[in-house]
């Protein structure tokens, strides 16, 4: 496979789960690939020397190092801004400071990394953002607060898609199902009732959905640009 040879690609958060499956589809397909991590040193040096990505530590919630790691990479062909957090429970026990980070990390660092993205790209760059079925439909109570900031990644990918259409750069969200990692694990306590909601019942893989994030990112994708593309087993049919 050589299909992203020669570009330059940046996965935010790319330690784990589905940024780690995509970091190991674009570096199969021979790019040049940065990633980032927060919390995850160890996840991230192994899978740098797996890949021969280079692994990068910068906070999503804090908006000027997102901005100056993007910056940092020059002109993008791809940027995948996939890092972010789930908050599922009773809103009236959360810790607001708790809400306002899961925010940060899950709707102003996409905004503020595609924007400076944009800036640099000198190609018909393509800009991804790992969004949620969540963001069409929330099934259960308790996710409230996550289902805002996928909902608020769609507004996003809408308008920043006809900011930079005419420089032949895409916008789009690719919109996970249960999809088995850390944050949701396939044998995890939620998972029976999710399954319940789908028409496939099973946990996506990360690989299945890295297929479809390489797929909008790569040569056939030119035309894709302010959707969502969702890969959920049908939890939203
Ligand atoms: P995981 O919790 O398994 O992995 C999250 C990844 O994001 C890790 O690499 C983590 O890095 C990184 N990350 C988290 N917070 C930050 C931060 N503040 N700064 C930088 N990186 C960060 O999650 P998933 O792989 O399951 O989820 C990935 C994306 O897919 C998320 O946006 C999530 O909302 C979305 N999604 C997931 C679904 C699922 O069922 N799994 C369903 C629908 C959407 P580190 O460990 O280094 O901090």
């Amino acid at each position: 496979m050589s299909d992203f040879a020669g570009k330059n690609i940046l996965v935010l958060g790319g330690s784990r789960g589905i940024g780690k499956a995509i970091v190991q589809r674009f570096a199969a397909g021979g790019g040049q690939v940065a990633f980032t991590y927060a919390g995850s040193a160890e996840a991230a040096a192994a899978l740098a020397a797996e890949t021969g990505s280079e692994a990068i530590r910068t906070d999503s919630a804090d908006r000027d190092a997102v901005i100056a790691t993007v910056a940092g990479r020059g002109p993008l062909d791809v940027l995948v801004v996939n890092a972010g957090v789930a908050m599922i429970g009773d809103p009236l026990t959360f810790d607001p400071d708790a809400v306002d980070r899961m925010i940060d990390i899950n709707v102003r660092g996409p905004y503020h990394a595609a924007v400076e993205a944009a800036r640099h790209m000198t190609g018909p760059g393509r800009i991804i953002v790992i969004g949620s079925v969540n963001g069409d439909r929330m099934p259960f109570a308790g996710g409230a607060a996550y289902a805002l900031t996928k909902s608020a990644v769609q507004g996003m990918v809408r308008g920043l898609a006809r900011d930079f259409g005419d420089r032949g750069i895409t916008v789009n969200a690719i919109q996970p199902g249960p999809t088995d990692s850390d944050m949701n694990p396939a044998d995890g306590p939620m998972a029976e009732a999710m399954h319940g909601f789908m028409a496939i019942k099973r946990h996506a893989h990360a690989s299945e959905v890295a297929e479809l994030t390489a797929f909008v990112a790569g040569p056939h994708g030119a035309m894709i640009t302010g959707s969502f593309q969702t890969i959920d087993g049908g939890f939203g049919a």
